[in-house]
Formats: C-alpha cells, structure tokens, sequence
C-alpha cells in the first residue's frame, strides 16, 4: 500500500524527470571521474614504465661509456708499466686505443703531479692537489675525481684516473682522463624526457657529477641520495617525488651503476607526462558538464511538457466529473427549485423506509401542493410561476432540519420526508411551520400575492410499507385537505383512501360526461326584495351521474378545474343557458338576467371573450341579458388581465357580478377600479345576519359599500324569513336561497317564470 502510493507519486512527471535526470547525471559523472581515474592510472603507469625505461638505457649508455674510459686507463697504465713507454700516449693515439680527444683528454702526471703528457698540450698542468692525484697513490683503483669547473671556459670536467707504478713498483704517476660532465647527459632526448625531466649521474657521495634538465647542465651539486636512490626499493621503481633542486614533481628513476659509485637518476615531470591526459580529463569535466546541462534542460522540458500534459489530462478528467456531476444533477434535481426530484426523492425515501424499519422508528411524508398555483401561472405567466416555486423552495427548507428532505415533484407539488421521527408531535408542528410560512406575501412581477398550501402526511410504518404507498396516501391526505378547504394540512387515514379512489373514477367518468350527455342545468331565481318578482336566475350545473346520481358542483367542479376539462363543461353551460333563455323568450316569457358562473381557469382561458362572443352570436342571446359571476379572490390575482377580461364583457354589454363577495377583504379603493354590476353577498354571512353580531356588522359594511359603488347587492343563500326580513331592512336589492326558490330543472322554472308573468300582469291591473 505504502510501497504502491509511493510509486505513484514518484511516477508523476514533476518528480519522475527530475528523478531520472539527477541518475543520468550521477551515472555521466560516476563515468567521467572513473574514466578520468583510469586515464589517469594507465598515464601515470606509463610514465613510470618511461622513466624506467629511459633509466635502463642510460644505465647502459654511462656504463658503456665508463668502462671505455676505464679501458683506456687501463690500456694507458699497462703500455706504461708493461711495456715501458715513457710516453704511451702518441704510441696509443695512432693505433686509435685512446678515446676521441674533441671530448677526452688523456693526460700522464709524474708522482709530483707535473703532467708529463696529454692528449691536448695546453691542459698540461701540476695535478698534485686534485683529488683524483693523491686518492690514486694508495690503491690501484679506478678514481673519479669531483668535478672541477675550468674557471676560463666555464666548462666542468670529470677526472678519472689510474695510478702508474714504476718496474719497481713505486708510484710513478697517474694516468687521468677528463671528460666534460655535459657527456654523461648527453643522452638526453627533449622528445621523451620533455623540457623539465632530469638525467643525472649523481655520486654515491651525494654529490651530482652531472645533472641535466632541457638544456641546463649542472654539475658538483649536492642531493640526498639515500633520498634519490633508496636502498632495498626494487630495482624498478619509480617515485613520485618533488625534486629538491628545482621544486618539479617527477617521477624519478634511480639505478646505483654497481662497478662504479654512481648512480643514474632519470626523472620525468609529472606535469609533463599527465599534460595530454589532464588536458583531455579537463576536456572530459566539460562534455560531462554540458552533457549534465543538457540533461538538466532536457528533463525540465520533458518534465514541463508532461506536466502540462498531465494538467490538461486532470483538467479533462476534472471536466468529465463536472460534466458527471452536472449529469447527475439534472437527473436527480429539479432544474428550477435545485431541490431534489421525484426520483432522487423515491430513492432517499426508500433509504429512510431502510433505516426507520431497521432502527424500529417512525417516518413521515408530507405532500405539498399549492393553492390557486396553477391560477397564478395562468395569469401572471410562466417567469411568475417559477418565481414562486423558487421562493416557495427556500421557505421550505427554512422550516426543515438538515436531515430532512424537501423535493418537488413536479408543477407545484412538493414533497418532504421527516425521517426517524421520534414522536408525532414534531410532523404537526413541521406543518403548521409551513402553512405559516406559506401564508406571508410573496412579491411577483412588483406586485404583493398571498397562496396557501395544502398539506398531506402519511407515516411509516402505519400508512404504508413502501416509498410508493407512502407517497400515494399523503397524496390522498393532500386532496382531503384541500376539500377541507385548503390551507391546512390533514393525516392520512384508511377512508381517505376510499374517497380518493372514488376520485379517480369521477375523474375518469368526468371525461365522458359531456359526450354521454350527462350534465344538466337547474336554475335558481333571484328576486326583488320588494316586490318579489324574478329578476333573473342563476344556471347551475349538475351531473348525472350513471352510478352515483346528481352530483352537486363541489363535487366535480374540482376536478374539472385541475384537469381542464372545465374548460369544454364552461361553454357547454354557457351555451345551454344562453339557449334556454332564448327558447323562454321566444315562449313570450319575461326578458330576465341568465348569470353564469366561472372558475378562474375559464376566467383565465385566453379564448373566453371570443367563445362567449360566439356562443352570443350562436344561441342568439342578448348579451345585455347575460350575467357572468367570478370569485372575489379572482379580481386580485392580476388587477391588469382581470381589468382586461372584465372590459371585454362589458363591451359585449355582459353584466358582472362579484360572487361569494365579503371573504376576500376585498377594499373599496380596489373595487373602484374594475366595471362591476352586482355584489353578491357570501352565503357565510346571511347565514348569521339574524344572531350573530360580526356577521351582521359585516353585511352591513358590504351593504354600504355596494351602496357606495352604486352596485346591485344580493343576498344569497336566504334560508329563513328572518334573514329574508333582516336584508329587506337593510335595502338590499335581490334575494337568492331555497327560502324563495330552490335551484330547479328548466321546466320547473318555466312554471316559476309563468307565475311570475301572471303576478306582474295582476299586479299591472291592480295598479290600472
Ligand atoms: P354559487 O355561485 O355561490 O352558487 C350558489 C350555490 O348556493 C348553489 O349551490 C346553490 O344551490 C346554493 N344555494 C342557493 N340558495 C341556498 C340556500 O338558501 N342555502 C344553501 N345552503 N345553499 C343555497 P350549487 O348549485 O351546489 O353550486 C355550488 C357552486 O358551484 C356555485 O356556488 C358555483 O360557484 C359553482 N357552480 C355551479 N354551477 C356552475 C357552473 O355551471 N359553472 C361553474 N363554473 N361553476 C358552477
Ligand atoms: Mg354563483
């Protein structure tokens, strides 16, 4: 594990390269330095076979020589001892026993040192203090004399001498060669001993009879020569040492020449003989130099690229996740709210069935949908809707607890799982925190709108074992809710299932009413409060239905108003209404109003004023003679489009009246704006005009608006003389509830209309 992140690590480029180059340019300079070394080692090696070498041959050469000048000696001794002459030397010379006299000169001494020949007369002189005269009295060995410098030519010269006995053996004389010292390093070749090496013949008395380096010679200089020729080294050794005459390191070579007391001493400089090899291990430090630069700069490109390389590979990879993560998203999130979906919801529900079940606890669903959603998006438009939605998605989640979650479903339902609920009390207090936040205005397109929601719960594990179930039921308990009439919330329970199936198939049987031709229009009169008489009627719409019989519109108008088939029922009532009250006149009955009611989708539908404007050319009827009812809480939605909508009728001459008026707080400043006709005053207050004190302060305060505006003001739902009594005191126009007329079939009203022609022509005669 550890073994393969590090691995990983040291195969990324930034570490790799500089990795790889920092081995390469150990292994050029490992190679470079041994290669030097070795370099080195052999030119050392072959400066020391040199120096041997050249030792060898010089050995050769001086002994050679040294013995031709002792052979002369010899011969020189033995012509005059043996054979008597006084002077050999003339004798010699012509036969060629004498060494070349341009280099040698072979001089005899008499036993006072007085030179008694020579090979070269003006050399002749008394020897008797030279050392090679007296130390060649006593021995009849070869003597080699200091070298003495010719004070006149400069010259320095080297005396070896034999002693010359008389027949009777005294001492005679000697016979003395001198040579110039320059001869013995003579051998000196500047091609192999370079411009500093050394040959030298050095005295085993330390002193140097001749010593040459390039073309200095110098002779009767003192050295160390145990230091120059050590005892016990091996014959062929060479030393490195710094010479003591001039401070050169050389490598020295030293031979003690065994019939004589010298020694040869050849030395070669080691600057010399490791000139060539420094100079190509100098040229060796540069190309390993460069070569480490190069690499240098190589692996920093190479590094630079692959980790820009690798960038960009990390940059498309991050890219790819992104564009993942953004994949994912969209599949698992609403585009708009950025709240989860409905299939990342069913997935975190199943999660949280898992987990309750497993930890034995509670888990509740809460489906959400808003109230009158659906009107605001067909009226304020699309961008409004979705304001809302988003607005209405960050309330929710204010109200909720991280662990919860919040998704919408679609439209404007949405949904919020509570899971491990430790007790019920929190999913209530979860609800009422959403009606309320709900409740506060949400400011759209500049303007102040109030929506409610309704709320569905279902728990786990009573309503339900799975995601699906759950979500169903809370959404059976959302309906109940709203049939409890919206803006609350409601718990799921067994019979709320019963009715939500009962539901689903009224919604079914709903698409076919039309066509089966099952819907019916029942009339309610309206009446003067004074006379009595039938001002005009309300067409309401019933259904009958196969199986469940006459179906009131609370029934099934909600339906139709979420599935739109509102819409095609609308102008089908629109069109039987205005077609009987033209068949009522055309029978001579009374010209009297025919009201029809609209939900706020077919007040909403943007083809309405056209439709009514055709079903008016179409039946024939007096638009004069049509009243059309909407909400109070529909003037408000859009004060512009209702503006709008509104003067459209009225220019077909189409009267307006504000139904079920005084629950939606409407103001007078407000009511001003908008061409109304009539008011019609909520069944909620009649119903308490008679006993209850707010109810009646109300209806007064609706009275005298109404008043105010100059409207006709009817009372609906009058159920009691009381009531009836109350509102005639109070002056108001027109009655409609069952205490005068119950909302009848046409033929029934038509009877009602006769009766109504008849009261009106007695009453016409009376007064005549
Ligand atoms: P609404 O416009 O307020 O109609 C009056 C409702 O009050 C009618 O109920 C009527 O039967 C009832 N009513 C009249 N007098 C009394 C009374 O003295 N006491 C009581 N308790 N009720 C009385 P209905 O026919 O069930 O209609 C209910 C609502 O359905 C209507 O309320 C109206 O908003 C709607 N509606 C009815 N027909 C149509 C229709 O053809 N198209 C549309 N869009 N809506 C309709
Ligand atoms: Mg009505």
């Amino acid at each position: 594990m550890w073994l393969r992140s590090w691995l990983g690590k040291a195969s990324e480029p930034h570490i790799l390269f500089p990795a790889i180059a920092v081995v390469l340019v150990g292994v050029v300079w490992i190679v470079t330095l041994s290669l030097n070394a070795i370099e080195r080692v052999n030119a050392e090696e072959a400066a020391v076979a040199s120096s041997r070498e050249l030792t060898e041959t010089y050995e050769a050469q001086i002994l050679r020589s040294l013995r031709e000048i002792d052979q002369a000696l010899k011969i020189v001794k033995y012509a005059y001892e043996q054979v008597g002459e006084q002077n050999a030397l003339l004798n010699l010379k012509d036969r060629a026993l004498l060494p070349p006299d341009f280099l040698f000169i072979v001089s005899l001494s008499n036993a006072k040192g007085d030179s008694i020949a020579s090979t070269r007369l003006a050399s002749m002189k008394n020897v008797a203090d030279r050392d090679y005269f007296y130390e060649a009295r006593d021995t009849d060995t070869l003597i080699i004399g200091q070298p003495e410098k010719n004070t006149s030519s400069g010259e320095w010269r080297l005396h070896f001498s034999r002693r010359l006995l008389d027949h009777d053996g005294s001492f005679a004389g000697i016979v003395c060669i001198s040579v110039d010292t320059a001869y013995f390093v003579s051998g000196y070749e500047a091609s192999k001993l370079g411009a500093h090496g050394v040959l030298g013949l050095l005295g085993s008395d330390g002193v140097f009879r001749a010593r040459r380096t390039g073309e200095s010679i110098f002779s009767g200089e003192k050295a160390d020569y145990a230091a120059l020729v050590p005892n016990g080294v091996e014959e062929n050794q060479s030393v490195l040492s710094t010479s003591t005459w001039d401070r050169v390191r050389r490598y020295i070579s030293a031979r003690p020449l065994y019939d004589f007391p010298f020694a040869v001493i050849v030395g070669l400089s080691e600057d010399e003989q490791l000139a060539e090899t420094n100079a190509r291990a100098r040229q060796h430090l540069i190309w390993a130099g460069i070569a480490s630069v190069l690499l240098i700069v190589f692996s920093a490109i190479m590094g630079r690229i692959s980790w820009q390389l690798a960038q960009s590979r990390l940059r498309a990879a991050q890219e790819q996740i992104a564009h993942a993560e953004r994949v994912e998203k969209l599949a698992y999130h609403d585009i708009l709210t950025n709240l989860p979906n409905r299939s990342l919801f069913s997935k975190l529900l199943g999660q949280g069935i898992q987990q309750a079940h497993r930890y034995n606890k509670q888990l509740a669903v809460l489906f959400l949908d808003l109230d009158r959603f659906k009107h605001i998006n067909d009226t304020l438009g699309h961008e409004a809707g979705d304001q809302l939605l988003q607005e209405v998605a960050k309330r929710l989640k204010l109200c909720l607890r991280d662990s919860d979650t919040v998704a919408r479903l679609g439209g404007d339902e949405f949904v919020v799982m509570l899971p491990e609920l430790v007790e019920e009390k929190y999913v209530v207090t979860v609800a009422q925190k959403i009606l309320a936040a709900t409740a506060s205005p949400f400011t759209l397109l500049g303007q102040e709108f109030r929506i409610t929601v309704s709320i569905g719960i279902s728990t786990y594990p009573q309503d339900g074992q799975d995601e699906q179930t759950l979500t169903k039921n809370a959404d059976i308990a959302m309906y109940q809710a709203k049939a409890e009439g919206k803006n609350n919330f409601q718990f799921y329970s067994e019979k709320l299932n019963a009715n939500s199936l009962e539901r689903l198939a009224l919604e079914s049987s709903l698409r076919h009413a039309l066509d089966r031709n099952e819907f019916q229009l029942h009339y309610q009169a309206k009446r003067d409060i004074n006379s009595s008489r039938i001002t005009g009627m309300e067409a309401l719409l019933r259904w009958n239905h196969p199986d469940l019989g006459v179906l009131a519109p609370m029934q099934f108008i909600p339906v139709a108003e979420e599935t739109g088939l509102i819409l095609a029922i609308g102008k089908w009532v629109l069109k039987t209404a205005c077609l009987q009250n033209v068949a009522w006149q055309k029978l001579g009955l009374p010209r009297v109003n025919m009201a029809v009611n609209l939900t706020a989708r077919q007040f909403a539908d943007e083809h309405l004023l056209e439709d009514i404007a055709l079903i008016l050319n179409a039946t024939g009827m007096d638009g004069e003679l049509l009243e059309i009812e909407i909400n109070e809480s529909l003037l408000m939605l859009d004060v512009k489009k209702t503006l709008q909508v509104l003067s459209g009728l009225k220019a077909m001459g189409i009267k307006i009246a504000v139904d079920d008026f005084g629950t939606g707080y409407t103001s007078l400043a407000t009511l001003k704006q908008f061409p109304l006709d009539t008011i019609k005053i909520d069944r909620s207050f009649i119903r308490g005009v008679t006993n209850n004190a707010l109810d009646k302060g109300l209806t007064d305060a609706i009275i005298t608006m109404g008043r105010a505006l100059s409207l006709t003001l009817v009372a609906q739902g009058i159920e009691t003389k009381d009531q009836a009594d109350f509102l005639r005191q109070r002056a108001c126009d027109e009655f409609q509830g069952f205490y005068f007329s119950m909302p009848v079939p046409a033929d029934e009203f038509e009877v009602l209309l006769r009766a109504n022609q008849q009261m009106a022509s007695s009453e016409h005669r009376n007064a005549a």
